[in-house]
């Protein structure tokens, strides 16, 4: 193959419905056979407490990943998309509970901002359990916008 432009994004995963664990291997999974999407590097899950939504949801599972991209940003989500939908994801209440979330985090170092999508996801820097699986994988990526990296990012959050 000649010259593929490729980019590295990272996105969040969550879930707090059924079997956790196995619907953030199965979302990882199907982006992976995606066209143009390969899965690099996992972090661990975490387990964590619902934030906003509804009251008596059950904890979350949370990870990150690296994604090596072939695709545009707004291609990637719509993958993400049809993942979540794959999975059994039905919309309901804003923050309520969900089989399976996936955030775009961070595309390369582009910076969109467009009613359908915006990255860096306008709440990165203010979630631990979205910073903490990130540093994982990717602590000395810098936040375009805030031009930090992502371990300062969750020092910032953690102090
Ligand atoms: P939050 O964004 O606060 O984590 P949420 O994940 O519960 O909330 P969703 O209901 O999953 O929100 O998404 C609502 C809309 O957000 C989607 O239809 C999508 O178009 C839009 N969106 C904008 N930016 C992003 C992004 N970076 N990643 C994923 N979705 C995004
Ligand atoms: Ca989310
Ligand atoms: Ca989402």
């Amino acid at each position: 193959m000649i010259d593929v432009i490729t980019t590295t994004a990272y996105i969040g995963l969550g879930s707090n419905l059924n079997e956790r664990a196995d619907l953030i291997i199965k979302a990882l999974t199907l982006l992976d056979n995606a066209p143009g999407v390969t899965v690099g590097l996992v972090s661990q899950m975490i387990e964590t407490a619902p934030a906003g939504g509804p009251k008596r949801q059950g904890d979350y599972l949370n990870n990150a990943a690296q994604i090596h991209c072939r695709i545009s940003a707004e291609q990637l989500l719509f993958e993400m998309q049809k993942v979540e939908y794959q999975l059994g994801r039905v919309r309901r209440k804003k923050w309520g509970p969900r089989t399976i979330d996936l955030d775009l985090l961070l595309f390369g170092g582009e910076i969109i901002d467009t009613p359908s999508l915006k990255v860096p996801h306008p709440l990165l820097h203010e979630r631990p359990f979205v910073l903490r699986p990130l540093a994982e994988i990717a602590p000395e990526v810098v936040h375009p916008v805030l031009k930090k990296t992502i371990r300062q990012l969750l020092e910032d959050v953690d102090a």
